[in-house]
């Protein structure tokens, strides 16, 4: 199987760029954040304080989670049967699956669920410490940033597509504070793995990324991506 891992900070356009390169080599992509989200709810909505790590610790073995593909090929996140895809990208979920993430112990817990799908499937994985933790022996490795305020940018014009209302200033603060929650935690911080290619994607059209992404992926396994990108 094949597996790439892709790591960054948020909004460096690693779920689009990750999707579409997919999409183009017939891998599946896997959405690890989406992973993290569903467990930050789930504390949302079993009514548990993200400051109480003891009680999420004893959240988890009673949540059922459940990562799923549609027809189209689209990730799922099933919490308790229940459907939460769209859920888990509200903006204040983005800050509870940034806060679970820190805990060491729910990061075990989600171990074998990412590596399961790099063990059946060839897959593009996205997240914050695949190259470095999950898929150490990923076929390519691959570390996407971008300055902090075009990654808000994005953001914010994604968020204002989807019809929600937040000033740009709080969604910069936002950006540079979960930054730093996911840089300066002790289990499994942000960073790049040592055999990491860096790609930074400040000032690139998504379409632009998304070439080089293809280009490296090629060059690396051999695969022509379907559709004639290299
Ligand atoms: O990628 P996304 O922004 O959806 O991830 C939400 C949060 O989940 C991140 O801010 C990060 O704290 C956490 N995360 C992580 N490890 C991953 C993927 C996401 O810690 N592999």
């Amino acid at each position: 199987m094949i597996s790439i891992a892709i790591d960054g900070p948020s909004g460096a356009g690693k779920s689009t760029i990750s999707r579409k390169a997919a999409e183009m080599f017939g891998f599946i992509y896997v959405d690890t954040g989406a992973i993290y989200r569903t467990i930050g709810l789930a504390s949302k909505t079993h009514n548990v304080s993200l400051y109480n790590k003891k009680a999420v610790i004893e959240m988890l073995p009673k949540l059922k989670i459940e990562l799923k593909y549609n027809d189209a090929g689209e990730q799922h996140m099933y919490l308790d049967g229940k459907d939460v895809s769209r859920d888990i990208r509200l903006p204040e979920v983005s800050m509870l699956a940034s806060k679970v993430s820190a805990i060491p112990e729910v990061r075990a817990f989600l171990i074998d669920m990412q590596r399961d799908m790099a063990e059946k499937y060839d897959v593009i994985m996205d997240g914050r410490d695949i190259g470095t933790v999950i898929l150490p022996n990923a076929d390519l490795k691959i570390f996407l940033t971008a300055d902090v305020s075009d990654r808000a940018r994005r953001r914010y014009e994604e968020l204002c597509a989807k019809g929600m209302d937040k000033p740009f200033g709080e969604v910069l603060a936002e950006m540079k504070q979960r930054d730093e929650q996911d840089t300066e935690r002790a289990a499994a911080p942000l960073k790049p793995a040592e055999d990491a290619v860096m790609l930074d994607t400040s000032g690139n059209t998504l379409e632009q990324s998304v070439a080089e992404v293809c280009r490296l992926i090629s060059d690396r396994t051999g695969k022509k991506s379907v559709n004639g990108h290299e």
